[in-house]
């Protein structure tokens, strides 16, 4: 095992743990509920369960290139986010989906230059999912083109979540409630997506 890994845990079983057994024994005995699902990117620098002060049990958090969600398909091919949505809104019922996008975000980056190059298996085709943001991107000033980018992905994965009918339904009869967030890395700050669908400061 990695030993910087095995040094963390040691200091988790050491300090975190006693302070959080009976939550833990809790959550283990009645089960999870969590009230959230958040979409995020696999970047390293962006930990929604940090940012959101969450305690485990409060939300899933599901993670891939770009937080992109994308349109239902139901056939048999692999679909992780999908899936795990499926588990979240139909299985546990959570009240809030929440796609939190963020600066510098590699794969906007790579999108917007077109830099996913053959070598790359699996990154073009996820990222294909957002041609429609970088269409829309690329209209903006060359100096805001990345974080209008970044918000276009995030705008996208909030359609792209209406087109799963079992999502749709709970939106519509109010069971379920869709939002929008952008994290940036450098100084911390959190945009929410207003019903315009503009991206403001939280206050
Ligand atoms: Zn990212």
């Amino acid at each position: 095992m990695v030993q910087k890994l095995l040094d963390g845990y040691r200091r988790f079983r050491a300090t975190t743990w006693p302070e959080n057994s009976r939550h833990f024994e809790t959550l283990a005995k009645n089960g999870q509920a969590p009230d959230s699902l958040v979409i995020t990117c696999v970047d390293s620098r962006v930990d929604p369960v940090m940012i959101f002060d969450a305690a485990p049990g409060e939300m899933l958090t599901v993670r891939n290139v770009a937080n992109l969600v994308p349109p239902y398909t139901p056939d048999d091919t692999h679909h992780a986010t999908s899936a795990a949505l499926e588990f979240g809104v139909r299985v546990l019922k959570v009240r809030h989906v929440i796609v939190l996008g963020h600066a510098l975000c590699g794969g906007v980056h790579s999108l917007l230059e077109n830099a996913a190059d053959d070598k790359h298996e699996f990154i073009r085709p996820w990222m294909s999912i957002a041609e429609p943001a970088r269409a829309l991107a690329l209209q903006a000033p060359a100096a805001e083109r990345r974080r209008s980018g970044e918000h276009e992905v995030i705008r996208l994965s909030l359609d792209n979540l209406m087109t799963f009918p079992w999502i749709a339904a709970r939106v519509g009869d109010g069971n379920l409630k869709l939002h929008g967030a952008w994290f940036d890395i450098a100084n911390g700050e959190m945009l929410v997506m207003q019903p315009d669908r503009s991206f403001a400061p939280v206050r």
